[in-house]
């Protein structure tokens, strides 16, 4: 019996020195998924501009913006989902967000960008990103340029951080990150967010590297540092 007693024993000495050796290592290792995880437990939507019958901007050689448009916002994802982010998309093919009864193009895009708003509210996020790009008749205009609502604070925080990544790493565009009060998305949705137009399609050369998918996850990089940027540092040095 004693000796049953002391196995028993000597099994729950065992049985705490295993707790007490794996706790702390656990925790050490869930500070190293935090540490090594900098967006975990953000909530993100990314906004592919147009899909489906709305091909949005079209370049010179048939270049549709809704391709490039999901490209970089599929990119995009892949990078933010690595640092621990929950992303989703406002569609993740090309389509668009409005029912089949929409009626006629413009009834359509106009039900679509309800919609795309309804759909970022409701994930609840902390911060999203529409992604589009720009074509004007003239083809001497390129460079990346970044939108915000101005009546929000975190917003021009984050456009200004994408901004400067876009900036220093692609050395391409001058632009500054821009307040626009009339852009609807801008306007409408609660949380922090900002409309990256990643460039010109109605310039020649800035077109093919838009189509490049080296091009393409460059600049998903870039605006996914900036993402970095805001969520650790919070405020823009232009904004102090
Ligand atoms: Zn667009």
């Amino acid at each position: 019996m004693i000796r049953k007693m002391k196995t028993f024993f000597w099994l729950i000495g065992i049985v705490a020195l295993v707790c007490l050796v794996s706790y702390p290592i656990q925790e050490a290792k869930d500070a190293w998924t935090i540490w090594s995880s900098p967006l975990s437990g953000k909530v993100v939507v990314l906004d592919p501009g147009h899909g489906g019958p709305d091909g949005g901007a079209e370049g010179s050689d048939g270049t549709q913006e809704k391709q490039i448009t999901l490209k970089l916002s599929r990119y995009l994802q892949d990078y933010l989902q690595e640092a621990g982010a929950l992303v989703y998309l406002t569609r993740y093919e090309d389509e668009d967000l409005s029912s089949d009864g929409a009626g006629s193009l413009s009834r359509r895009k106009s039900e679509d960008i309800r919609n795309r708003v309804q759909y970022i509210d409701e994930k609840e996020v902390d911060f999203y990103l529409s992604i589009h790009l720009n074509a004007i008749p003239s083809g001497q205009w390129r460079g990346a340029q970044t939108f915000y609502n101005p009546n929000s604070e975190e917003s021009e925080n984050l456009a200004k951080f994408i901004q400067s990544e876009i900036k220093t790493n692609l050395e391409n565009t001058t632009r500054e990150a821009l307040g626009l009060k009339n852009i609807y998305i801008l306007k409408k949705v609660e949380a922090p967010g900002a409309l990256v137009e990643a460039g010109f399609l109605s310039n020649d050369q800035e077109r093919e590297l838009l189509k490049s998918d080296d091009y393409q996850r460059k600049m998903a990089a870039s605006i996914y540092q900036g993402v970095l940027r805001f969520v650790t540092e919070r405020e823009h040095p232009s904004s102090k």
